[in-house]
């Protein structure tokens, strides 16, 4: 069942989803080689905290932090840990997601941990560009979910790249996740369509290979299965009836 918010609605959602941007901000100011993920999590954690929200990950599911923080091959879900330090020429995916007032705000990042390859830059940028190239092309009570998925796997793959198919976008608002999956994939002309009032969050996870992916032993982390990194690049979006807002930016 699809849930349409009201304005005032989306004005919680606006929210918890700037306290979400604002995180993920804080996390790129502290992403650096030699910095641990596990202190990530809790620098995270602290914010949202002290932002009167609370981290809408953190035991979802049983997931055991409040951030998902992903490097190179690991596509999303990966687990923070003292362990894994970040290390100079990675590539670094952070996933976040907050309540505010009952409302819930997601978004994700992939930034560079030092001096990356270009290669791996341009994956990045891809990955944010897929994103923008979707969410620009919606007009409400036009666009149909196919449509928008379409636009992002062409724009994906033109660079010879893989758009990820188990894992998709998402309605959200009193929960994270909501009806409708929104797939970074899909036929022109189908599905259904996107109307005013609907908040979906819009993830484009690219891989510089192979579209196929595994599950790791964790439970958790799931990885390219031909280990070539992956970017992930998500906000909350509101669509209204005079365009689009995009409340986690
Ligand atoms: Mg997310
Ligand atoms: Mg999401």
């Amino acid at each position: 069942m699809i849930l349409i918010k009201t304005d005032s609605q989306i004005a919680y959602m606006r929210k918890a989803n700037i306290i979400v941007r604002d995180t993920l901000n804080l996390l790129c100011e502290h992403t650096k080689p030699g910095v641990s993920t596990y202190d990530l999590n809790k620098l995270a954690h602290e914010y949202i905290v002290s932002q009167n929200a609370v981290p809408s990950f953190l035991n979802y599911n049983g997931f055991p932090a409040s951030i998902c923080v992903s490097v190179d091959a690991e596509v999303v879900h990966g687990i923070p840990s003292k362990k894994k330090i970040l290390q100079e020429g990675q590539i670094v995916s952070y996933d976040c997601g907050a309540i505010f007032n009952g409302w819930h705000g997601d978004a994700a990042r992939t930034f560079a941990v030092g001096i990356i390859s270009p290669e791996c830059q341009q994956l990045i940028d891809v990955t944010e560009q897929c994103f923008f190239k979707g969410v620009n092309s919606i007009k409400a009570g036009e666009t149909r979910l196919g449509d928008l998925g379409s636009v992002i796997q062409n724009y994906a793959e033109s660079f010879g790249y893989g758009v990820v198919r188990e894992l998709v976008g998402h309605g959200i608002g009193r929960e994270m996740h909501e009806d409708p999956d929104v797939p970074n994939f899909g036929r022109a002309g189908h599905g259904m369509r996107l109307s005013s009032g609907m908040t979906i969050a819009v993830e484009p996870m690219i891989t510089m290979g192979t579209e196929a992916v595994d599950w790791s032993s964790d439970g958790w982390t799931v990885k390219t299965r031909d280990r070539k990194p992956a970017a992930h690049y998500e906000n909350t979006i509101a669509i209204l009836d005079n365009g689009i807002e995009i409340l986690s930016l």
